[in-house]
């Protein structure tokens, strides 16, 4: 069935606001928001094309998570509280079954993280999602990419390399066993955003970034924003289940260094924190693994397993990059 705009808005997205802060929420011409006093606004916004971004004929629960997921992801990576997002929807149609699928993976995540959203805009063109965060956060304790210095750590959360594989196993570059894939799949279509770890780095980490377009890439960023460079070990990376057997195959090697969508948070912080940085790892359940240290020199040294120097062929994805365009 085909939805008209004004029907589609109200039925999939116009939902009264949970938040005091937002005093007026979708319906007008725009929204009102009261700011916490004494907190600052991080504002992030990242957009998902169909065939750039995902599979157009991916099941819409997951685009829907997922559009949001990577937004949660850049306030967590900034140590901010997610609170409320506006959402602007290009659809070839307004087709209902595809629209209660996307809703529903939206708001499950939406519900999970307490976001409300409190506007957007819904036009007909190719299928396109682009979210706009705001969260708040205390004055100063925001996390920034030009934070590390020479001798801190270099941590990662969770396991990396999934959702990377996962693709290039759809795209056919890759074979690996059918659980596997799963598990891979998993991480590519759900992606978890680490925000109650982001909200907790503020006090140890002395920069962080989100993992969306691949490690090297974006620890590369960090390093940038700090004028340093890095060297780590592969074998200190945790990798997704079932990819530790693979993971001297060339191809996995290069979806773990720099195949990106996995959504973890890399950070850095003083080695005197290391303990604290482990305590923090037991009390949130997720693995936190230190790869390596920061140095003055520039660029990324990558160590296998007896010392030997790694090299991959590229760090990451980069859309006006010559082999993307
Ligand atoms: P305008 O004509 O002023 O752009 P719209 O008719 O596009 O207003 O939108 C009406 C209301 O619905 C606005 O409050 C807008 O923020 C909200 N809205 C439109 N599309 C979406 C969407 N995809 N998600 C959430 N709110 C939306
Ligand atoms: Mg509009």
């Amino acid at each position: 069935m085909a939805m008209d705009e004004f029907s589609l808005i109200r039925r999939y997205f116009n939902r009264l606001p949970r938040h005091a802060s937002v005093l007026l929420g979708v319906g007008d011409d725009g929204a009102l928001w009261r700011p916490t006093p004494g907190l600052d606004l991080a504002i992030a916004a990242d957009m998902l094309l169909a065939e750039r971004h995902f599979f157009a004929d991916e099941d819409p629960a997951a685009i829907g998570h997922k559009a949001l997921a990577v937004n949660l992801s850049d306030m967590a990576a900034m140590g901010a509280q997610p609170r409320a997002v506006t959402l602007c929807l290009a659809l070839p149609h307004g087709d209902a079954a595809w629209l209660d699928g996307f809703a529903a993976g939206f708001w499950e995540l939406a519900d999970q993280y307490g976001i409300d959203l409190i506007g957007g805009d819904t036009t007909r063109g190719p299928l396109t999602i682009a979210i706009q965060v705001w969260g708040e956060l205390l004055p100063g304790t925001a996390l920034l990419r030009s934070g590390a210095r020479c001798g801190d750590d270099i941590w990662i959360s969770g396991r990396l390399g999934g959702a990377a594989v996962a693709l290039q196993h759809r795209l056919g570059n890759i074979s690996v066993p059918p659980s596997v894939f799963e598990r891979c799949q998993e991480r590519l279509l759900r992606p978890q955003p680490r925000v109650q770890l982001g909200l907790q780095l503020g006090a140890v980490a002395s920069a962080a970034i989100d993992i969306s377009d691949g490690l090297l890439s974006d620890l590369g960023h960090i390093l940038q924003a700090s004028q340093c460079g890095a060297e780590i070990s592969y074998s200190a990376i945790a990798l997704e289940a079932g990819l530790a057997e693979l993971r001297n195959q060339p191809l996995v090697r290069e979806a773990v260094l720099a195949g990106g969508d996995d959504y973890e948070l890399c950070f850095t912080a003083p080695a005197d924190k290391k303990q604290v940085i482990q305590q923090l790892a037991e009390q949130t359940g997720i693995v936190l693994s230190c790869i390596g240290s920061i140095r003055d020199e520039p660029g990324i040294i990558i160590k296998g397993e007896s010392g030997e120097e790694l090299h991959v062929g590229r760090t990451g994805y980069n859309h006006f990059a010559a082999e993307n365009s």
